[in-house]
């Protein structure tokens, strides 16, 4: 008897993984190597025990979407919280993309723009950066035509490369998406190491763009919360009607709610965690600008590097020494590129030591 066959657009695709090697420094996967604060962990076993586990959730989450309006200067009614930024992703596309919508990419870029667009049956339109993975506003406004495009992503600072994109760049393609009928979702999973973000083209509801620009924002990096799976965006209270009425019922559950509520009361731990990884990050850039590499400058908290080596093998090399990078290589427009994501003080010295040894300028 024939077996159940899936979506040819399922059985195309190579699944998303990131591999999970067990090793002692794990720096692929650009979490934070920093715990979250004590005091939040006592205040969510506290809160553990008030919760009503035999009632569904508040369906509309709306302390935890308060709070977040609060902290971004916009009504609650602009806000849509979901499990990690990838399920609000998701949740987009289901409601602008799809069979016989396009989604714009930039590549390199996230996998998961263009891997979830092709899950969901859209057409992937993927523009490829200039030779330095920059972009410009004229590259932008080439891409985002009126007629052609439904979804357009942009990621800033962009993962894996690094690069903030410039306002002017950002704001082109808001401009051209509000022209083009088209919304423009800017992934800004790595925004608190930015010196800017798109939010502010938004925070005011009667902007220009502000019906076609979506910003979202992820627990996981800066928070320390990647095991938690929150993720929010702020939108134009029309797309967050969509978003509500796609997304499964109760899909947030009580205790990620309030956990997330009481994260946002530690800002200033997240700042400081954010600060110390961000001069760990310029120390590992100014101590691998001196090997046999090429590398990118990052805004975030990982750095994109391309050895003089073939990648593959020293990403081995350095898996054998206890240390786990990404190899990127087989991403579009990546061949031979590694990324390493900034760890603790402890674990960079680990990874520039190895990396130094296995590119022959160890002591
Ligand atoms: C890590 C990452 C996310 C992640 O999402 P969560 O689902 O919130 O963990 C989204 N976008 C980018 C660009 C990322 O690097």
């Amino acid at each position: 008897m024939p077996a159940p066959s899936p979506r040819p657009q399922i059985s195309a695709l190579e699944r998303y993984h990131s591999p999970q090697v067990d090793v002692p420094v794990r720096l692929n996967t650009n979490e934070s190597p920093f715990d979250p604060p004590a005091a939040w962990l006592a205040e969510i076993a506290a809160e553990a025990g008030n919760l009503r586990w035999n009632r569904y959730p508040d369906r509309s989450a709306h302390r935890l979407r308060e709070a977040l309006a609060v902290r971004h200067g916009v009504e609650a009614s602009r806000i849509f919280a979901a499990n990690g930024s990838n399920e609000v992703l998701q949740t987009l596309l289901m409601c602008f993309a799809g069979p016989g919508r396009n989604v714009t990419v930039f590549e390199p870029t996230y996998q998961l723009h263009s891997h979830i667009a092709r899950t969901l049956g859209s057409e992937v339109i993927a523009v490829a950066r200039r030779e330095d993975f920059t972009l410009t506003p004229d590259d932008v406004r080439a891409a985002v035509r009126p007629g052609a495009c439904d979804v357009v992503f942009m990621c800033s600072p962009n993962n894996p490369t690094g690069i903030c994109e410039s306002r002017a760049t950002v704001r082109v393609a808001a401009e051209a998406a509000a022209e083009a009928g088209a919304l423009l979702v800017v992934d800004e999973a790595y925004a608190e190491f930015a010196d800017w973000s798109a939010m502010e083209m938004i925070a005011d509801a009667g902007a220009d763009v502000a019906a076609n620009v979506v910003v979202s924002r992820t627990f996981s990096k800066t928070w320390s919360l990647a095991a938690l799976r929150l993720g929010y965006c702020v939108a134009s209270p029309a797309v967050v009607e969509c978003l509500e009425a796609a997304v499964l019922p109760y899909h947030l559950d009580a205790f990620k709610q309030a956990a997330g509520l009481a994260a946002l009361g530690h800002d200033d731990d997240m700042r400081r965690r954010v600060a110390a990884i961000v001069s760990e990050r310029d120390r590992i850039t100014a101590a691998m600008t001196r090997l046999p590499l090429r590398l990118w400058a990052s805004g975030a908290n990982f750095v994109l590097f391309r050895p003089e080596i073939p990648a593959a093998g020293l990403w081995r090399e350095l898996v054998d020494r206890g240390i786990l990078v990404r190899d990127c290589g087989s991403w579009p427009g990546l061949a031979g590129c590694l990324r390493v994501t900034v760890g603790t003080p402890e674990e960079n010295d680990a990874f520039l030591d190895a990396l130094s040894a296995c590119l022959g300028r160890g002591q």
